[in-house]
């Protein structure tokens, strides 16, 4: 149950690698570790938030059946799986099929994959699904974190985003989770039209309250596409301005810091010891498994993209097709300008000895053009073992990333 894509989002980190613009091979680079993380796209929602572009369709249960039989025969392609360390289903909406079908989903996949001792099994879950029958589903799933899209503490916010759930539903959803699966995972937005910044502090400091392990904040993006770039169009919705969508990135910042979190990547902060490990295998650029529609794999230096649109993808694998619609093959290069775009998302950096390892390149050689124009504007700062953001580069992320690529 993602959030806007932006410089912020996790799931935007899914596509653009898939879009990567990728040139012929001539030199692959492998992976430093096993694969052992496995991503599961499940693509149904009740209705589409009018911001979001995300493979997925609404309204259309009765594909859930024809997607889990569709499922279980793309995971069959799977040669040898290696014990996961990490699994993340994601959506769409995982927690939208019924508690039975939940129950299919999560067995389809365990009869595939292993799961290896303290595996981190995450679910993206929306609020007025979790009934206790659903709780008891994830929880005898082996599901250990959850990340719930409370979105809003401000119910003007959440009536504007389109959500089916309302600040009164919030409390008692996350205490009955937390009371089974304690490390529960809270996504809220920002620079949503009419929030201000007292607002927003009110959502930041309701959420802490709840003592999540994780908070995600991602900034409200207008994406192509999306009724919410219509309306934009038409002049019937703005976006915030641009300081104040800075302030409030600010105040997530500092009001999460006093309050224990660690800023570890753009937009994600945990207490010490709860950071999400799948996210941070894309982050660090690992190999890791994808399937559903619209899934990105990367694996032994290739990314394959399936079919975004659903009933394609269940369209093919029910003809015995293969699902894949792109198949790219990282050259160097390339693959090193996206570790740095990956990496810099990440609050520590890069580190330019791993950097070394894994790509032949000194990083402040490679990249020593897009270093010293960033560097020169305070955005990034180059140590003697890592290249991170500063600060300020925080704010402009997006903008720093492109000088790299
Ligand atoms: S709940 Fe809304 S924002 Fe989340 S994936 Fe579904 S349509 Fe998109």
């Amino acid at each position: 149950m993602a959030g806007p894509i932006d410089r912020n989002s996790d799931s935007n980190v899914r596509e653009a690698q898939a879009k990567f613009a990728i040139a012929c091979a001539s030199r692959t680079i492998e992976s430093p570790r096993p694969i052992s993380s496995a991503y599961i796209h499940v693509p149904f929602c009740r209705h589409r938030c009018g911001y979001c572009d995300f493979t997925l369709v609404a309204g259309r249960d009765d594909l859930i059946d024809r997607y889990l039989a569709a499922l279980a025969t793309e995971l069959s392609t799977i040669a040898d799986p290696s014990p996961l360390q990490t699994l993340f289903f994601g959506g769409g909406t995982p927690t939208h099929p019924s508690a039975e079908q939940l129950r299919r989903l999560f067995q389809i996949v365990e009869n595939r994959f292993r799961f290896a001792p303290g595996i981190e099994i995450s679910v993206e879950a929306n609020p007025l699904d979790l009934t206790d029958e659903k709780i008891n589903v994830l929880t005898t799933a082996g599901v250990n974190r959850v990340s719930l899209g409370i979105q809003s503490f401000d119910d003007a916010a959440l009536k504007l985003l389109e959500r089916d759930h309302r600040v009164d539903d919030i409390n008692d959803v996350v205490q009955r989770l937390q009371r089974q699966i304690p490390n529960v995972s809270l996504d809220l937005i920002f620079a949503v039209p009419g929030q201000s910044l007292a607002s927003w502090r009110d959502t930041l400091r309701r959420a802490i309250d709840l003592e999540p392990a994780h908070i995600s904040t991602y900034g409200l993006t207008w994406e192509t596409g999306t009724a919410f770039f219509t309306r934009q169009s038409r002049g019937e919705l703005a976006a915030v301005d641009d300081g104040l969508e800075r302030d409030q990135y600010a105040l997530a910042m500092e009001e999460l810091a006093v309050a224990g979190f660690e800023h570890y990547e753009i937009s994600n902060f945990a207490r010490p010891g709860y950071r999400c490990r799948h996210n941070m295998v894309y982050w660090q650029g690992n190999e890791y498994y994808a399937c559903g529609p619209g899934a990105a794999r990367y694996l032994a230096g290739r990314r394959e993209t399936n079919v975004r649109s659903v009933t394609g993808w269940l369209a093919k694998l029910e003809r015995g097709e293969s699902p894949v619609a792109e198949t790219e093959t990282l050259e160097l290069d390339h693959r090193a300008r996206e570790l740095i775009y990956l990496g810099l998302r990440l609050i520590d950096g890069i580190c330019l000895t791993e950097f070394h390892q894994r790509t032949g390149y000194d990083l402040r050689t490679f990249a020593a053009d897009a270093i010293r124009v960033t560097q020169s504007h305070g955005w990034l700062e180059l140590t003697p073992t890592h290249l991170c953001l500063t600060p300020a580069g925080r704010f402009l992320a997006d903008r720093v990333v492109a000088e790299f690529l």
